[in-house]
């Protein structure tokens, strides 16, 4: 029987408070285990977990107990949803590893700098973990890696902003080992309108589409989770590549914006893309969705009300507690799993956890230990063999081989190096 565990985590950046990503501490509800079947875990044991999007990197930044160059995966890591032990029961194949920079870093003309060392700290920790880990840079990488029984490590950097509108700055997150880049994190860049903040370019500006066509150029797979409706459009048109939203939800089920629309996933279908859907419980229901709104204008209100960060902390935590979000459990994720098997079809949905970036997940989807739950619960539903596995990772996969054959086609055109001297 596979059973994973409740965490506690706690997290201390107010802003991050605001945009969602990250939430101050809240203990984790003890879930009674799924049944899991002998036919489930077989199955779940025979496929790829391709998992669009961890947050790993991110805690150990903010961590001073736990650094990238002293934690040790080996062993359970309880204020943590990931550490080996634990991918190795949740049969993790590959994790994208997200590095992600504020917006103010970029204000403060830090972004690259901050952008590549936190590259260089994912590589140095996988390295660390060499015998249980291998950064990935390819889909042959995945295969031989997975061969080996090893989980592959990719790199994603999480926000356009991190490229502070060059080109050049792009293609050297690539050369140092990104594979991926969210064109926007919740702030709107100069090129991109973010789900979250005010438009500005009616989706993507003209850089933007300089930087789609040199992700394409590249073989970097384009993230879409934190852009507009807009901007997921345009780039849905634009790009010769399939895309992912590496953790985002279906708005009909959940109507948060940083979910996507029905027009969103019809496009997605068009695009051979993937959109891999969240385990946030916050953009999992409406019920939840409600209760998230109300949690961030609390934060909001907390945040003016107290002059010290320490204050606010306080404040913040002791109003968690007292308003934790509803409950939500492995079945709401498969619902949005459902829904964008229907509408863009089940060539075309996959997962991405967020994990050790949120704090209210499902129930038996605490940490990365969990994923054979979703592999039950499609059973139980009736998912055949083969749509399990392409949900689990064969969609990931294989969309991220047609980046790779795109890239590769393009092979003979020249790079456009030039900075974007600012959007439009
Ligand atoms: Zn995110």
């Amino acid at each position: 029987m596979v059973r994973c565990l409740g965490e506690l985590v706690r997290h201390s950046s107010p802003l991050a408070l605001l945009s969602g990503i990250v939430l101050s501490s809240v203990i984790g509800i003890a879930a009674e285990p799924t049944r899991m079947t002998d036919e489930a875990l077989t199955l779940h044991r025979q496929s790829f977990v391709f998992d669009g999007h961890n947050n790993l990197a991110m805690q150990l930044r903010k961590r001073p107990d736990l650094t990238a160059d002293s934690v040790d995966l080996n062993a359970p890591q309880s204020k943590l949803h990931t550490d080996i032990p634990r991918l190795r029961r949740g049969g993790v194949g590959a994790e994208f590893f997200a590095t992600f920079v504020s917006a103010d870093s970029v204000k403060k003309g830090t972004a690259v700098r901050e952008t590549l060392e936190q590259i260089d700290q994912v590589v140095r920790l996988v390295k660390r973990h060499s015998d249980a880990m291998e950064w990935a840079g390819s889909t042959a990488d995945l295969d031989r890696i997975h061969k080996a029984d090893k989980v592959a490590a990719l790199i994603a950097v999480e926000g356009g902003n991190a490229i502070e509108n060059s080109l050049v700055v792009l293609q050297t997150y690539f050369k140092a080992g990104a594979r991926c880049l969210a064109l926007t994190h919740d702030d709107t860049t100069e090129w991109a309108d973010a789900a979250l903040d005010k438009p500005k370019h009616k989706g993507l500006a003209k850089f933007g589409e300089q930087v789609v066509t040199e992700m394409n150029r590249l073989g970097m797979v384009i993230d879409l989770s934190h852009a507009s409706e807009e901007t997921a459009l345009d780039t849905l048109s634009l790009s010769t590549a399939p895309v992912i939203f590496s953790h985002t939800g279906a708005h009909q089920l959940a109507p948060h914006p940083r979910n996507v629309s029905d027009d969103v996933l019809k496009a997605v279908a068009k695009n051979g893309g993937v959109v891999m859907v969240n385990f946030y419980s916050g953009f999992l229901t409406t019920e939840t969705v409600k209760a998230y709104e109300k949690r961030t204008k609390a934060a909001a209100d907390l945040r003016k009300s107290f002059k010290t960060d320490e204050q606010f902390q306080i404040a913040i935590v002791a109003w968690l507690k007292e308003h934790p979000l509803p409950t939500t459990g492995v079945k709401d994720v498969v619902d949005h799993i459902d829904y964008i098997g229907k509408v863009a079809g089940f060539d075309h949905v996959g997962l991405g956890s967020n994990f050790d970036g949120v704090v209210s997940l499902p129930q038996n989807l605490e940490d990365v230990s969990c994923f054979p739950h979703l592999t039950q619960e499609m059973l139980n539903r009736g998912y055949s063999r083969e749509q399990v596995q392409k949900v689990l990772g064969g969609n990931a996969q294989r969309a991220f081989r047609e980046v790779e054959a795109v890239a590769k086609r393009n092979s003979g055109e020249s790079a456009t190096t030039a900075a974007a001297g600012g959007g439009e």
